[in-house]
């Protein structure tokens, strides 16, 4: 079994590169060639969870499962926020065939799987970006969203300011510390902020925006009002976590805001034709849940890069 640590799978792959492995898994998963149970999360004290994700793809083919901790006050103390393990096995032995970092493939596979949304339903004009939430996922998003889109002008909104300007710094873009004037500014947004209440509101709703709404993927974290989805174009990655997971389609079916009905497609649908975006002016917006096809899809490419090069430290288990 290979093991490859963070560095290692930042040295193979960016989240640019991992956009077309997870094109291929994304098409499969709304074909449905792959067996997805929803992520199990179970407390482990305080606000602290673990995160099981366990999944099998035909195409590409593989399996495996990530063991994730979701410790929400460990970057207070200079650690991730998630961390743990990626295990995929060998489709032809059954032999585990690699263990990755979990957190950085976390991030990376995130992002890849946003910037694929973004490409398919963002404006092809869309040249500012708006990050709310600057944490991990908030730099993952900003150099994924400028391999696919021009992104001439960024901006960060935190709810510390100080952190949102100290980020800013750091990667060269600007910070804002009105969240409303920063989606007003923004051409795409990523939320990426494990809030408890909703962020975006629907007077901040544009003609032409797209959101990309990453962070609140587990109830009760939610960070788009429901009040906003009757006057959005609706995409995600995978219904069947969506309808069990993503607290404010759930609150706003409950509140009678939008119904069973309302159309929701799958992004891999998108890609294999189904309509996106319609024109110029509609608002669209990915609410991402995270599903282990993505880990599996990214972990395998990664691996066959890591065998390429390699990289990492091959151990017997047997
Ligand atoms: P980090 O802890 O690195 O960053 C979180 C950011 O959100 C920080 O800027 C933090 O601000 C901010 N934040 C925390 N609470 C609130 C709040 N109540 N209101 C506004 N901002 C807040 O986490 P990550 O970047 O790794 O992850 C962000 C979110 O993305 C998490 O909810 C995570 O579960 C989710 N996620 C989703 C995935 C998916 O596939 N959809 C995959 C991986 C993660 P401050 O610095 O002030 O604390």
């Amino acid at each position: 079994m290979r093991i490859l640590s963070g560095a290692d799978i930042a040295a193979l792959v960016d989240s640019a590169a991992l956009i077309a492995p997870l094109e291929a898994a994304m098409r499969s998963v709304s074909r449905r060639q792959a067996e997805l149970p929803l992520r199990s999360v179970t407390p482990v004290g305080g606000r602290n969870r673990l995160g099981v994700m366990p999944g099998s793809l035909a195409s590409p083919a593989g399996y495996g499962a990530k063991l994730l901790s979701l410790f929400p006050d460990n970057p207070a103390q200079g650690r991730s926020s998630h961390s743990g393990v990626m295990l995929i096995f060998d489709v032809a032995t059954g032999l585990p065939a690699a263990c990755l970092n979990a957190a950085v493939l976390t991030a990376l596979r995130t992002a890849a799987a946003t910037a694929l949304a973004t490409r398919a339903l963002a404006r092809p004009d869309a040249a500012t970006l708006a990050l709310i939430g600057c944490g991990e996922q908030a730099e993952a998003h900003l150099h994924a969203m400028r391999a696919v889109r021009p992104i001439g002008r960024a901006i960060v909104w935190g709810r510390d300011p100080a952190r949102a300007a100290a980020f800013a710094r750091h990667h060269g873009i600007e910070a804002e510390a009105d969240i409303a004037r920063a989606v007003a500014a923004a051409d795409i947004v990523c939320t990426v902020t494990p809030a408890m209440a909703p962020l975006i509101r629907p007077a901040m709703l544009h003609p032409g925006l797209h959101i990309n709404a990453v962070g609140a993927s587990m109830p009760p974290m939610q960070e788009i009002a429901p009040a906003c989805l009757p006057h959005l174009r609706l995409f995600t990655d995978y219904l069947p976590s969506l309808e069990a997971q993503a607290s404010e389609v759930i609150a706003a079916r409950g509140d009678g805001l939008i119904g069973a009905d309302h159309p929701i497609t799958e992004i891999g649908a998108v890609l294999d034709g189904a309509p996106g975006r319609a024109d110029s002016a509609e608002v669209t917006m990915y609410r991402s849940l995270g599903i282990a096809a993505q880990d599996i899809a990214a972990a395998s490419f990664i691996l066959a890069r890591a065998e390429r090069d390699g990289r990492g430290v091959v151990v017997a288990i047997d």
